[in-house]
């Protein structure tokens, strides 16, 4: 069995996997005699990709969104795929906890006034997210693993998610709730028809004024022109980005604005995510060997 690595993943990997057969690391010329093939989010198996590699039989990608891999024509052509979504939770759900307490406590203009040489400790005052009210939207994976750290901190919390009644943690209730009560609403849905542009020009205008948005999940789930428009008239205080419509993201004009803390897609990316994806990975390749995977 040939094993091509396509994308970035734990260095041990390929020592792991060698039992297997044989491992070839980000060399996309042994595609077309590839069995299984591991991606992360850059690579994008598309038809015309699919088309390419004949003895495909499974497709990992390492972390949650499929997005990026066109799994109805896998299907045809008997291609198995799947995800690694236990793995990315807690990284995903450290970098929210992370984003809104750099945004309460100023930490990046701090950090670089400071290092400036300056001492602006009366200028910047910051607030706290004791008592404040964090809207989830979507409850899935990582957004509890958010409920569970942000009321820790306690903080309230609500969700929206058509498809769950009760969660263990967050009142459930509308929409159109979340939107209008909460100091901050996180995303944690996958991209679907249903969720394209779900924070548009419309939904912004019902959260508070002060609302802070964040997104981990699809950059696809923000019309990013809205959001610019409101962060710039300050109908939404702040914004943390993870994800963008496009990635690397030229020319988003969420790019450069003052009220807003951007990182490039970083929210899977730990040590600690990449050790839990591999095991993963090799439980699936071992499954695939010996007959067992579905
Ligand atoms: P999950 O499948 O466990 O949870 C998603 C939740 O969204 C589900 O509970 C589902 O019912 C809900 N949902 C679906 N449609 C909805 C809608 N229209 N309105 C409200 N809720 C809706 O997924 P997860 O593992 O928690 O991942 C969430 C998102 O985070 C995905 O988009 C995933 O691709 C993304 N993600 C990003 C990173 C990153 O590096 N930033 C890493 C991992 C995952």
């Amino acid at each position: 069995m040939k094993i091509l690595i396509a994308d970035k993943f734990g260095e041990d990997l390929p020592g792991k996997l060698a039992k297997y057969g044989e491992v070839v690391s980000e060399d996309m010329s042994q595609l077309k005699d590839a069995d299984v093939l591991l991606v992360r989010s850059k690579t994008k198996p598309n038809k015309e990709f699919i088309d390419s590699a004949p003895n495909l039989k499974l497709i990992i990608r390492g972390g949650v969104g499929i997005d990026n891999i066109d799994t109805a024509y896998c299907k045809e052509k008997g291609i198995l795929v799947h995800n690694t979504p236990s793995a990315s939770a807690i990284a995903v759900a450290e970098l929210v906890i992370a984003q809104m307490l750099t945004i309460q406590r100023r930490i990046v203009e701090a950090h670089n006034s400071t290092n400036a040489g300056r001492w602006e400790k009366k200028k910047l005052k910051g607030a706290e997210i004791y008592q404040k009210t964090l809207g989830l939207i979507g409850i899935g994976r990582i957004a509890t693993e958010v409920a569970v750290r942000a009321k820790a901190f306690g903080m309230d919390i609500i969700s929206y998610d058509p498809y769950v009644k009760e969660h263990e943690i967050a009142r459930m209730t509308t929409l159109e709730e979340v939107l209008k009560g909460s100091d901050f609403i996180s995303l944690h849905i996958p991209f679907t028809e249903e969720t394209a542009d779900l924070i548009n020009k419309e939904t912004l205008s019902l959260m508070k004024d002060n609302a802070v948005i964040l997104n981990t999940s699809r950059g696809k789930v923000i019309n990013e022109d809205d959001l610019a428009a409101a962060l710039k008239a300050g109908t939404i205080r702040y914004a943390a980005i993870d994800v963008y419509r496009q990635e690397p993201p030229e020319g988003s004009p969420l790019i450069g604005l003052d009220n807003i803390l951007v990182t490039p897609h970083l929210g899977a990316s730990t040590g600690e995510n990449l050790q839990r994806i591999g095991q993963l990975v090799e439980k699936l390749v071992g499954e695939l060997s010996r007959g067992e995977l579905s």
